[in-house]
């Protein structure tokens, strides 16, 4: 059975229109759904019976529940989410910030990518998530977390966005959907290994949204060793996120995980500048958080500051990303596929 969330609302209007209703019942859905949280048809309190009896029979509403919820001291909440169609699992966290939240969705069962310092790989990819599976996720936390609004949403949880790419473009569409959530394009990321021809496509088809970019090293030889899925070289990777300028005339953030010993030394620092100074940036610092399959370490934070500090002097917009979360799994590549309920 074809299933709403999976659905924009010209597509849900045209849908409703070949199902012989008529077409404005499409957006009383939708406004329920989306501007009420009603979460079952017989809800839809201005829909005819008939109506509600076809939809139940015909287009199912969600595809996903939410199967527990976990909080973190610093008030961050870890949904676990189980999906209808497989009894899979994926992990969404919403991350209060003063009077907003960020919300931090998946878009893939796993992930095929495997960092080497990241728990969301360690079994590979299941599959990707639908259109309404991602949306779902956003959904739920807009729901529950109603007290503070929704303010950034960040494709930064289980998977590979760029490898999922139709869903997630059709995911954001509707999300930013100005009778919807209406969630602003400027304040998504999606956040890439870097996934050359979807980086293009991204200023094409989404030019508004943030683009984040998991570098985390400066040689190839490094990278590869960190990222063992790594898609292209630096050299290429580059060479796309030039062209995405060009064509979407955003700064680009890069992420860089400081692992101990690894990549956090100060000539590590000097090539990092001399490679984000080629496209207009920022670099966000992440703390790496432990997972407990790999031996890496975070380094200390003077460590982090002096490598931080020498950006700055030359000139770059650094941000060092703390950990949120760390105490329930649910910080940056902590969440993972396989749950223990
Ligand atoms: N697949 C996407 C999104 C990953 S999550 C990507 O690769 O960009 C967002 C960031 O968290 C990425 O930069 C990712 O490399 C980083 N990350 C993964 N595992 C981490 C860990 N254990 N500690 C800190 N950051 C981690």
């Amino acid at each position: 059975m074809p299933c709403f969330t999976n659905y924009t609302l010209p597509e849900l209007e045209k849908w409703f229109a070949e199902n012989g209703m008529k077409q404005f019942r499409a957006r009383q859905v939708w406004d329920w759904f989306y501007l009420h949280g009603a979460d079952d048809y017989d809800k839809m309190l201005n829909l005819p019976k008939k109506v509600r009896n076809f939809l139940l029979n015909n287009l199912s509403l969600i595809q996903s529940s939410v199967a527990k919820i976990k909080i973190a001291a610093d008030d961050s909440e870890k949904s676990l989410i189980i999906l209808a169609k497989d009894n899979e699992f994926v992990e969404s966290v919403w991350i209060p910030m003063g009077s907003h939240a960020t919300v931090c969705v998946s878009t893939q069962v796993g992930c095929p990518i495997r960092c080497s310092f990241c728990a969301s790989g360690a079994y590979g990819l299941e599959r990707n998530l639908t259109t309404g599976e991602i949306v779902e996720q956003v959904w739920y936390s807009s729901k529950a977390y109603s007290r503070r609004g929704i303010k950034n949403l960040v494709f930064m949880g289980m998977g590979e966005p760029f490898l999922n790419y139709d869903n997630l473009i059709k995911a954001i569409k509707i999300l930013n959907d100005e009778n919807g959530l209406k969630i602003g394009a400027r304040r998504m990321t999606v956040s890439t290994v870097g996934i050359l021809k979807r980086i293009v496509d991204f200023a094409k088809d989404v030019p508004q949204s943030n683009l984040a970019v998991s570098l985390h090293a400066t040689t190839d030889e490094l990278r590869k060793e960190l990222i063992p899925g790594c898609p292209s070289s630096i050299a290429a990777l580059l060479s796309a996120l030039s062209e995405y300028y060009k064509r979407a005339h955003r700064k680009i953030t890069y992420e860089y995980v400081l692992l101990k010993g690894i990549n956090d030394s100060l000539n590590q620092a000097a090539e990092l500048s001399r490679i984000i100074k080629k496209i207009p940036s920022k670099i966000n610092l992440i703390e790496y958080n432990k997972v407990d399959f790999n031996d890496y370490e975070a380094p200390d934070r003077n460590t982090v500051n002096k490598f931080s500090n020498y950006l700055i002097k030359k000139g770059i917009d650094v941000a060092i990303r703390r950990k949120k979360g760390d105490d329930i799994n649910a910080a940056c590549g902590q969440l993972r596929r396989k749950q223990k309920i």
